[in-house]
């Protein structure tokens, strides 16, 4: 079954110096527990398609329904994480992945047990009262990662999570994230400017490109899993 529903989808951002199509037309029909990556050249609309499922920007035409509802707001249960991380520097880890509970109006007392499992699933056991200025580029996307999931969302999208990342440690968070994606039933959305991390990492890659922002193909990847 479709857990996302997008059909001719478009989005113009209004500009007074003429309006910008970011996309048109898009078709995509994403199933409960598949693993999306989109790739394109930078400016094809990939964080514009992925802010207007997240709630954060209106879809101009078409319709857009997640988990059964039509659009209006963030969905019900929504992780996402960005290319820089969101961390506060002044909350420790434990703290920032804690935030998502505060966001969602659920009581943090009820969710620490969650947050430190999630913490230790991703390699900072032992971080819990470190701040985020004392972790590298890659720990801090993990507590990021942390952060997005401690509500057990439905959908999780990702706008090029590892993109501010040096080569190996992205190497090294692809496999942890193929390990735990593995066997959960989220429904997931990844932006990345790679193909090889798209392939590796997806049921399917849908390829987008400019002028203005389209659906250009879209293919099953078929590979065993590491
Ligand atoms: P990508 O994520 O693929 O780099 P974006 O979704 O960021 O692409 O941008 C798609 C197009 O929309 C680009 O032409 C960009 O300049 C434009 N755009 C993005 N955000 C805004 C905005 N808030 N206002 C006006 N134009 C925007
Ligand atoms: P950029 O495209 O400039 O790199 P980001 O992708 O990091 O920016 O963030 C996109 C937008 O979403 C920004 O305007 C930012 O303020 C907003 N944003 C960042 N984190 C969150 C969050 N946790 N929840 C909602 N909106 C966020």
């Amino acid at each position: 079954s479709s857990y996302v529903q997008i059909d001719g989808v478009g989005k113009v951002y209004p500009s007074p110096r003429g309006d910008v199509v970011a996309l048109q037309d898009i078709n995509l029909d994403i199933a409960s527990g598949e693993f999306v990556s989109i790739v394109g050249p930078s400016g094809c609309g990939k964080s514009t398609l992925l802010k207007c499922l997240a709630g954060l920007e209106p879809i101009s035409s078409g319709s857009a329904v997640v988990a059964g509802k039509h659009l209006a707001g963030p969905p019900d249960s929504l992780g996402m994480v960005f290319q820089r991380d969101v961390l506060l520097d002044w909350r420790t880890i434990l703290d920032n992945v804690l935030l998502q509970a505060e966001f969602l109006r659920l009581r943090r007392s009820d969710l620490k047990g969650r947050a430190a499992q999630l913490l230790q699933r991703f390699g900072l056991g032992g971080y819990e009262e470190r701040y985020p200025w004392e972790l590298s580029g890659g720990m801090r996307q993990r507590a990021s990662i942390c952060r997005a999931l401690l509500c057990d969302p439905e959908l999780l999208l990702m706008d090029e999570p590892f993109g501010a990342l040096d080569a190996m440690t992205r190497d090294d968070l692809n496999l942890e994230l193929t390990r735990i994606w593995q066997g959960s039933a989220k429904t997931v959305l990844f932006i990345t400017h790679s193909i090889t991390e798209a392939v590796y990492l997806s049921d399917r890659v849908v390829m987008m490109s400019r002028g203005p922002g389209r659906i250009v193909d879209v293919i099953d990847i078929d590979l065993p899993r590491p």
